[in-house]
């Protein structure tokens, strides 16, 4: 076989694919770039469960990567300047919103590719009215308490606004995203249910949260738990002698038997409360740490979820094996490309 000088550079350069097309084929024929590239949505999405609940939409067809790591405080987090690129690159960015990730939409702003948006999802889910305020996001400083994806309720809201922007932007896949949100909005329906028959067997006066980092208001109205208390203050300080003397005064009296700690704010404070009480103290609780590692079918949105209710219902005497029937497993076939930084 006889290779034209052009040939050998392509072939070099382009290794084995261009020399099989050389050997077999005209030298004309052999660049293979000329074909359009699909188009991939870039998509960028800031806390861990906003990136599963995007990941769950979007499936195999977008690239992901989220920015938050998990196991730091979301709350206070300020990206690197190596975020800029990521942020640059994105042809859509979902944040929670609700003054969440202010530094992060920040550099978004900065950095936003022309044509480019940010989807503030907090905001259009909750109108005004709907926003909670309370000891850790106190009205005064004018910011809400911006948990709301522990309510899978307001979640599916994130979801149908996920579902939406990518389909305005890659009509090709609309129903692909429409076929994953049905799903999703499935296991959802299921997970509702779940709790609705788990959260009555607690004990009526034991329908009581009492936890130090404060994600359980909308979930707690929507399913008849009252939060006592929630033990963090608003700068992320510990919380003054007095505050603890009052909590410790108040599980006493309202016979509270288990307060929750979680792993990204350990707390001495939290443990001296509980020991003194005599409630039972856990400190496994998260609201933006996903279980297990990248990969592992828990480190959803979904797992995350059962997670947490596994640990709260049967603390406070409930039973939470209603929760199993609820599918946590990825909702689209296939490996997403979803970057988690850890
Ligand atoms: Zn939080």
């Amino acid at each position: 076989m006889v290779f034209t000088k052009t040939c050998i550079s392509v072939a070099i350069t382009l290794a084995i694919l261009s020399a099989v097309a050389c050997a077999g084929q005209p030298p004309a024929a052999a660049p293979v770039a000329t074909q359009p590239e699909p188009t991939v949505l870039n998509v960028v999405a800031t806390v861990s469960p906003i990136t599963s609940i995007v990941e769950n939409i979007g499936g195999t067809r977008i690239h992901l990567q989220g920015v938050v790591p998990e196991g730091v405080n979301s709350h206070t987090f300020e990206p690197a300047p190596s975020v800029a690129v990521t942020l640059s690159g994105a042809d859509l960015i979902f944040l929670n919103g609700l003054f969440l990730e202010e530094p992060t939409l920040a550099m978004a702003k900065a950095n936003l590719k022309p044509g480019a948006s940010i989807v503030s999802l907090g905001e259009q889910t909750i109108t005004r009215d709907q926003w909670q305020f309370d000891f850790s996001f106190p009205e005064e400083d004018g910011h809400p308490n911006p948990h709301l994806w522990p309510d899978p309720i307001l979640t599916l809201r994130y979801a149908e606004i996920v579902r939406e922007n990518l389909a305005a932007r890659d009509p090709d896949n609309a129903d692909y995203y429409q076929a994953n949100y049905d799903e999703f909005a499935a296991r959802i329906a299921t997970l509702d249910e779940a709790i609705k028959i788990a959260i009555p067997t607690i004990p009526a006066d034991q329908r009581k949260l009492l936890t130090y980092h404060d994600s359980w208001a909308y979930f707690a109205d929507r399913y008849g738990v009252e939060v006592v208390g929630a033990i963090q203050p608003s700068d992320f300080s510990e919380p003054s002698a007095r505050d603890v003397a009052d909590l410790i005064t108040q599980i006493k009296e309202e016979n509270i038997p288990a307060v929750f700690g979680s792993e990204v704010f350990p707390s001495d404070v939290m443990r001296t409360i509980a020991a003194e009480s005599g409630a039972s103290y856990i400190d496994e609780l998260s609201d933006d740490d996903l279980p297990g590692v990248p990969g592992d079918p828990d480190h959803s949105y979904l797992g995350l979820e059962i997670a947490n209710l596994r640990i709260i219902i049967p603390a406070l005497g409930g039973d939470a094996s209603a929760l199993d029937t609820v599918d946590i497993s990825p909702v689209f076939d296939g490996e997403s490309n979803a970057v988690y930084p850890q």
